[in-house]
């Protein structure tokens, strides 16, 4: 489990040796055929500042040789901001006196059914607060079901399950599952998640391999910015993904980092503020230091930064985004989790992508296509 291979990280070291990286090691970096996460670490140092332009220039080759030119469009739809956890930056926190919703099975398909009066979406992300005695697996599992004749490609962002649990859903169409494990920062972990399970940091972050066992087709990691040293959590989601990849290598992956936007909380202000360069630097180097994983954009930011980062290394894109469970017709006025930035419809986002050269698709997987792909060759 990756909670094991974690003892062994500091946190402070890996720190210290971020920003003790050199001029000489971006360059090693720059020019390494296949970087280690020593490389990744000096890619996103402040060392390697300076060389802005030339990672955006690699990070859009090695994009571009993968990916072609395509953003692939996905919607989230907030089943519900019922939450038992208490993460400190977050309006659905357990305290916060706000009215709750769980969406009904017909109020489930009448978001469904607005959100495809939308644009063509088949990508969909369903997202839910943390409380399996109302929202749990068979909760979501009959909301996969209603979902089907809508969408080809269903992905969850909900609490962490045991193995059996996502094997479960993957029988109820499911293709993919997001995580945010916030912070790799074990001993600042508690102070942002004091209660509920989500205080635990070991079941969260082991979650990645229960979704590896389960044979999930697509796994996504994120790590807010705003809490923690973002250089040093972006490098730990590096190893974690190197990870996962080395012990579930079928499995396709994708990162998010998004910068934290503030919550209807009553103001949790963030700790750390990654400015739009850094966030420019952090993109080039994971897609450096993997050519292969989908680099993930939010609402969360602004459309003219997203639309500049659509043709440097971002491969996938959230559009038209609510954050309030029933946002696109049943509850168009609940509370959200967070403020979105970037407010332009998905039409909109699609003629924007179109105008900067990219294609976007809105259906990039399907079940059948499994069937058809040629089986990997056994890893050494
Ligand atoms: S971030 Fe998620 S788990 Fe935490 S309080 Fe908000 S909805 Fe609940």
């Amino acid at each position: 489990m990756f909670s094991d291979y974690l003892k062994d990280i500091s946190w402070e070291r890996t720190t210290e040796a971020i920003y003790s990286k050199t001029d000489a090691d971006v360059r090693r970096a720059l020019a390494a055929e296949h970087c280690t996460v020593d490389d990744f670490m000096a890619l996103i140092s402040p060392a390697a500042a300076p060389y802005l332009e030339t990672m955006a220039r690699l990070s859009r080759r090695y994009t571009e040789e993968r990916f072609g030119r395509t953003i692939s469009l996905f919607i989230p739809l907030y089943l519900t901001n019922s939450c038992t956890n208490s993460c400190v930056y977050c309006g659905f926190h357990i305290s916060n006196p706000m009215k709750r919703t769980i969406l009904t099975p017909e109020e489930i398909e009448n978001e469904y059914r607005a959100i495809k009066r939308l644009g063509p979406f088949e990508n969909l992300l369903l997202v839910t607060g943390e409380n399996p005695a109302l929202a749990g697996v068979d909760y979501i599992a009959r909301a996969l079901d209603l979902a089907k004749p809508y969408f080809s490609n269903l992905k969850i962002e909900i609490m962490p399950l045991k193995a059996e649990e996502y094997e479960r859903l993957t029988h109820h169409g499911l293709n993919g599952v997001i995580c945010f494990q916030e912070t790799y920062n074990r001993a600042r972990y508690n102070v942002y998640h004091p209660r509920g399970m989500k205080s635990r940091f070991e079941w969260r972050v082991d979650g990645f391999d229960r979704m590896g066992q389960a044979g999930v087709h697509s796994i996504g990691l994120g790590v807010l910015i705003g809490l923690e040293e973002w250089r040093t959590d972006v490098t730990m989601m590096a190893r974690h993904l190197r990870y996962l990849q080395k012990h579930y290598w079928r499995t396709k992956y994708s990162v998010n980092f998004p910068r934290m936007r503030p919550a209807e909380n009553e103001g949790f202000q963030p700790n750390v503020i990654m400015s739009d360069r850094e966030l420019a630097q952090a993109t080039f180097a994971m897609r450096i230091f993997d050519h292969d994983v989908d680099i993930s954009y939010s609402t969360r930011e602004p459309a003219a930064i997203r639309d500049h980062m659509a043709t440097l290394g971002v491969t996938t894109m959230s559009a038209e985004s609510k954050t309030d469970p029933g946002g696109y017709y049943s509850h168009p006025q609940a509370l959200e989790q967070f403020h979105v930035s970037d407010e332009r419809t998905a039409v909109e986002v699609e003629r924007a992508l179109k105008r900067l050269g990219r294609e976007p698709v809105w259906k990039d997987w399907d079940a059948s296509f499994d069937m058809m792909a040629p089986q990997h060759p056994a890893q050494p």
